[in-house]
């Protein structure tokens, strides 16, 4: 399948939209078009990966993954996605967060990673994959390519402004992967990552690879999860399943878009915000506009300029037509912290920050009388967050096994200045 742009300059295949990321026009890939599906489509695919192969195959026809896609799904999509049934009539919680980083960042990062793997030329010279993270992303990119042979991996995150987690997650890979604390904000770790993506002459000693969020090769594997928890609740109880997704960037409200629109049976979706309030206010009102990110304890979505707002724009062009697809509400640090003690209380499970925005709407609904099949996405594990979650619920979070493996290596980030030239000449050193 071919991609094109959402600015309308660029067309290239499916492979080359997964590795070049952006668009050279600037705009980000979307496919061409949205395949078609029935639910008797994928009679007798029970696993996730079994589903995602069925999925995503249509979009890699002709390309030289066509035939290595059901090994890409089985390799990526490796640990359990549980759809759990809460005490609560009808409610059901989508656990993303067993992956190697206990968050929904690995599926994407995994399925990447797993494709550009085999996409690679072994004749080439070693590309480095740059990531800016404010959180999840870069430990996610981290351990999908760490020690993957023909990668490299450089990390930038804002020193001390992560989770002393995040923190220890993000810099404790050693060997390929290279982590930066750097003396500034994410919007500086940003912005060092978009000059060295411009520097033609760094590119010729130091081939980059960008792995960040607006990527294809992290969209659509996102699309099916929820494809494989529709079609499950579909054979057990006959009903369409209602999706209510914390988001940030839009990328996994974005995803149950597109899964919807390919004829997976998907009832509503209903996005959820943390204070940053740009979404909200533009499906109100018709008019974007972009804001500086707001600090909350739900960190990986202070978002001020959500940037899969232009794949959602080209999908439906009118915001009218945008505005009936989908709904969005902004919710209050008071309130996330608030929801997690009463969910834990209320349906006897603990939730991180992020999910709390999404069981506070799905409260909200229930309170409206909604009586339908809500399923609550769970974007990441409280053990992550657990100096918010801890004191709420006074008790310690049990940290998963796949997470503890990380936290017992050694950590240790290089500190970089705030300053385009530092990571030039240290791309270059490591080379
Ligand atoms: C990245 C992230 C989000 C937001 O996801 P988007 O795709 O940007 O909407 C939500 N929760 C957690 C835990 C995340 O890491």
């Amino acid at each position: 399948m071919q991609c094109i742009s959402t600015r309308g300059g660029d067309c290239v295949s499916i492979a080359e939209a997964l590795q070049r990321g952006l668009a050279r026009d600037g705009g980000l890939y979307v496919p061409e078009r949205l395949p078609q599906f029935k639910v008797s489509d994928f009679d007798g695919a029970q696993s996730l990966p079994a589903v995602a192969t069925r999925m995503l195959r249509p979009f890699f026809d002709s390309s030289p993954l066509a035939d290595a896609i059901g090994a890409v799904c089985n390799e990526a999509f490796n640990f359990a996605v549980p759809l759990v049934e809460l005490p609560e009539a009808s409610s059901c919680v989508l656990e993303l967060f067993h992956g190697p980083t206990a968050a929904f960042k690995d599926i994407g990062a995994r399925f990447l990673a797993a494709c550009l793997g085999r996409l690679r030329d072994p004749f080439a010279a070693d590309v480095t994959v740059l990531a800016a993270t404010s959180g999840d992303t870069g430990s996610a990119v981290a351990a999908a390519f760490h020690q993957r042979p023909g990668f490299r991996v450089a990390i930038l995150f804002p020193d001390g402004r992560v989770s002393p987690r995040q923190a220890h997650l993000l810099s404790c890979f050693g060997d390929n992967v290279a982590s930066y604390a750097v003396q500034g904000s994410f919007d500086d770790c940003q912005s060092m990552v978009k000059a060295a993506f411009a520097d033609a002459e760094l590119q010729t000693h130091c081939p980059l690879t960008s792995a960040n969020s607006i990527s294809l090769g992290r969209l659509l594997p996102q699309a099916t999860y929820y494809a494989y928890s529709a079609l499950l609740y579909w054979r057990l109880h006959g009903a369409l399943l209602n999706f209510v997704i914390p988001t940030g960037n839009l990328g996994n409200g974005l995803a149950a878009i597109y899964a919807r629109s390919m004829g997976l049976p998907i009832g509503d979706i209903v996005l959820g915000t943390n204070a940053n309030r740009v979404l909200p206010d533009f499906l109100a009102t018709g008019e974007y506009r972009p804001a500086p990110g707001i600090a909350t304890i739900a960190n990986a979505m202070d978002v001020g300029a959500p940037s899969n707002l232009e794949r959602l724009r080209a999908l439906f062009g009118l915001h009218t037509d945008l505005a009936a697809q989908v709904s969005a509400t902004s919710v209050t640090d008071d309130c996330i912290r608030a929801r997690i003690v009463r969910f834990h209380a209320e349906q006897g499970m603990v939730i991180c920050p992020h999910t709390a925005v999404a069981a506070e709407l799905l409260a909200g609904l229930r309170d409206r009388g909604d009586r339908r099949p809500w399923c609550i996405v769970a974007t990441a594990h409280p053990a992550k967050f657990e100096s918010v979650v801890e004191p709420l619920i006074g008790a310690a979070v049990p940290i998963p096994a796949s997470m503890r493996q990380w936290l017992e290596r050694p950590a240790q980030a290089q500190p970089l200045a705030a300053d385009a030239a530092a990571l030039r000449h240290s791309l270059l050193q490591a080379d």
